[in-house]
C-alpha cells in the first residue's frame, strides 16, 4: 500500500469497562505500530447513545494507562489531548454520507419500524434471510422530494453493488462473499447519527490508519467496510482479525465474569507487567526463544505482590515492541 507511516488505532465503544480482550487489542495495535515507529490513536466509538456506560471513557482510558498504554494525537494535534471521539464529528460522517448519496452509493429510507419489522418477517418465512427489500430505492425524485418537504424521518443506506467482495486478512486469509447475501446497511440514523460500520471507515480513511487490528467478531462486518471504500475511492489499510479470547477451558468471556475485566486485576494489586505479559501472549509467542519464559497463565496464578515476581521472566514494553510481529 501507499500508507507512508504504520498507524493503528484502538476504537472502544465506551458501553462498559475494558476487558483483557480488549487490553489485547490495544497492546497489540500499540506494539504494532511503535514496533514500526508509527502512530497508535485512541478512538471513542460513541455513535450508539442507548449503549453508552457513564464514566466509561475514563475507567477505559484509565485502565490503559495502568497497562503502560498511551496513546498519540488528537484532535487538536498540538496539543496532543486525544482521544478522538465519534460524537465530536458528527458534521464530517454527514457530509460524506452526502458524497455517496450524490454518486448514487447510496439513498434515502423512509421507511418506518413497523414497516421493516413486517417485512423482515414475511421475508424470513420465506428465505430465511432478512435483508431490507429496497422498497424506498424506487421512490422517484419528486416523492422524495415530497416527504423531506413533510420532514418525514429517514435514514440513509448503502446501495450494496452486485458482484462479490473479496479480501485478504492477515490471520484469516482469503475471504470472499456473495454481495446478494449483505444488507443494504444503514449508515446514517433517523437522527444524524451515523452508524457503527460508516463513522469506522470514514474515521479509519481520515485518520490515514494502515493496519487495522481488532477481534474476530468484525470478520463479518469486514465485506461492508471493502464495499465502502470502493464506493468512496479510497486506499484500503490492512485488516488483521484476531482470535476470540477464551478461558483456559475455551470457553467465551463474559461481561459478567469479574476477573475477565482489567480493572479486577487493578483493584486486587496484580503488577500491570504481568498482566500485560499474559495478555500479549495469548495468541502470539515471540519468535525467539532467548529472553523469557511464555507466561502461559493466568495472571491469576502469578503473584500478586511486586517482592515475589520474578521479573527476569516478565518482558518489558520495550522488549515487547521489538519482539512483536503480527
Ligand atoms: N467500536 C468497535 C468495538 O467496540 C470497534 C471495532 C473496530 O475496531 O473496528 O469493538
Ligand atoms: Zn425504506
Amino acid at each position: 500500500g501507499s500508507f507512508e507511516t504504520v498507524r493503528t488505532r484502538y476504537a472502544p465503544s465506551p458501553t462498559g469497562s475494558l476487558h483483557l480482550g480488549g487490553l489485547r487489542t490495544a497492546l497489540y495495535n500499540y506494539l504494532f505500530a511503535k514496533k514500526h515507529r508509527g502512530q497508535f490513536l485512541l478512538r471513542i466509538e460513541d455513535t450508539d447513545k442507548n449503549r453508552e456506560v457513564k464514566g466509561a471513557v475514563e475507567a477505559i482510558i484509565g485502565d490503559l494507562r495502568w497497562g503502560g498504554i498511551y496513546h498519540d494525537e488528537g484532535p487538536n494535534k498540538e496539543s496532543d489531548v486525544g482521544p478522538f471521539v465519534q460524537s465530536e464529528r458528527l458534521p464530517i460522517y454527514q457530509h460524506h454520507a452526502g458524497l455517496l448519496l450524490k454518486k448514487g452509493h447510496a439513498y434515502r429510507c423512509f421507511c418506518t419500524v413497523e414497516r421493516l419489522a413486517e417485512t423482515r418477517s414475511r421475508a424470513s418465512e420465506k428465505t430465511g434471510a432478512s435483508l431490507y427489500d429496497r422498497h424506498c430505492l424506487s421512490l422517484t425524485p419528486e416523492e422524495i422530494e415530497e416527504k423531506l418537504k413533510k420532514n418525514e424521518s429517514h435514514t440513509l443506506r448503502m446501495k450494496v453493488p452486485d458482484g462479490i467482495t473479496i479480501f485478504e486478512d492477515v490471520v484469516a486469509g482469503h475471504v470472499s462473499i456473495r454481495n446478494s447475501q449483505i444488507d443494504d446497511q444503514i449508515i446514517i440514523k433517523s437522527d444524524g447519527y451515523p452508524t457503527y460500520h460508516f463513522a469506522n471507515v470514514v474515521d479509519d480513511h481520515l485518520m490515514r490508519i494502515s493496519h487495522v487490528i481488532r477481534g474476530t467478531e468484525w470478520l463479518i462486518s469486514t465485506p461492508k467496510h471493502i464495499m465502502l471504500y470502493d464506493m468512496f475511492g479510497w486506499e484500503k489499510p490492512i485488516f488483521a482479525h484476531l482470535p476470540l479470547l477464551t478461558n483456559l477451558d475455551k470457553s467465551k468471556l463474559s461481561k459478567r465474569q469479574g476477573d475477565a475485566s482489567v480493572g479486577y486485576y487493578k483493584d486486587q494489586g496484580y503488577m500491570w507487567k504481568a498482566v500485560i505479559n499474559y495478555v500479549a501472549f495469548l495468541g502470539w509467542t515471540p519468535s525467539s526463544h532467548n529472553t523469557t519464559t511464555t507466561l502461559n497463565t493466568p495472571p491469576s496464578a502469578q503473584s500478586k505482590n511486586s517482592q515475589d515476581i520474578n521479573y527476569s521472566e516478565v518482558m518489558s514494553m520495550d522488549q515487547l515492541v521489538e519482539q512483536f510481529s503480527l
